[in-house]
């Protein structure tokens, strides 16, 4: 074959591998939060970046038989990437079982908002998501993690963890602009209508804080964007999300396309265009969903 043949093939070649959408597998079923109204939400933020092909999972109601659990049992190894929008019963066994050697040999895990309130007394979730709130969460759990002037800081005295004011809008503030995630993102945008979550405790290891907001509670800088390195694993655990109105933002969109994409490959290439509609740091930048119902609070 001629060589310019042989390129031209290379290039199609790679070009309809680049094309094959990552798989991604969001879990649900059970929150304090209208899981409802959010999951379409995230299902339609990851698809129609057209990088992704979205399954949801959907956990027995609380208070299920425990036949009803048998018969869930999720096949993570087929997914790139998990997404949870889970905050409920303890998962089975096996399938905690499952979820560990998932995230610990490589797959890509994505916790949103009230997924970190989810499984306090399981221990290697907790490595995952870094820090937590509530569910009897305390010193114990781990510290209490904030930014002040740019650094990392680590309170370990005793108190709750988790809390949060009156819903409002707030700045995010960049605290690394360097990340795959965040590069290209201006260094402070306003979001939309959402709860600031503050004094988030955990066993923190291997973590970085990639974005903050200031707490109208505690005064620190709480962070809302986090990457998590469990194992061969890559995690992403976002604080924001607390109703579909608060995840209708295109610069939560944007964390979570390039967040998903980042834990299932370790790059953002496929998401990592910055749309010109991007919130400033004085404007919010809602996204119209046709069809959805609003929630109501
Ligand atoms: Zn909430």
């Amino acid at each position: 074959m001629h060589q310019l043949s042989i390129a031209i093939l290379i290039s199609l070649l790679s070009l309809s591998h680049a094309a094959d959408p990552l798989r991604v597998l969001i879990v649900d079923g059970q929150n304090n939060h209208k899981w409802e109204f959010t999951t379409p939400v995230l299902k339609h933020a990851l698809a129609q970046s057209g990088a992704f092909e979205v399954t949801v999972t959907t956990t027995p109601p609380k208070g299920a038989p425990s036949t009803a659990w048998d018969a869930w049992r999720p096949v993570f190894r087929d997914y790139a990437v998990v997404v949870s929008n889970y905050n409920g019963e303890p998962w089975p066994e096996a399938v905690r079982a499952d979820f560990e050697a998932y995230v610990q040999g490589g797959g890509g895990f994505v916790s949103v908002h009230a997924a970190n309130n989810s499984f306090p007394e399981w221990q290697a979730y907790n490595e995952m998501i870094g820090v937590g709130g509530w569910g009897g969460r305390s010193e114990k759990s781990g510290p209490w993690l904030y930014v002040k002037d740019g650094k990392l800081f680590r309170d370990t005295r005793a108190g709750p963890g988790g809390a949060h004011g009156p819903q409002h809008e707030f700045v995010v503030e960049m605290q690394d602009l360097e990340h795959p995630i965040t590069r290209g993102f201006p260094s402070r945008w306003l979001h939309c209508k959402d709860e600031l979550y503050s004094r988030l405790r955990g066993p923190a290891q291997h973590i970085q804080i990639l974005a903050t907001a200031k707490s109208d509670l505690t005064g620190e800088q709480e962070p809302n964007l986090m990457v998590i390195q469990y194992g061969q694993g890559r995690v992403v655990h976002t604080t924001l999300g607390h109703a579909d109105y608060s995840m209708l933002d295109r610069g939560f969109y944007e964390i979570l396309e390039r967040g998903t994409e980042w834990a299932a490959t370790g790059k953002v290439e496929l998401t990592a265009a910055i749309p010109a509609d991007f919130p400033t740091e004085e404007k919010t930048s809602p996204v119209a969903l046709e069809g959805h119902p609003k929630q109501a609070k």
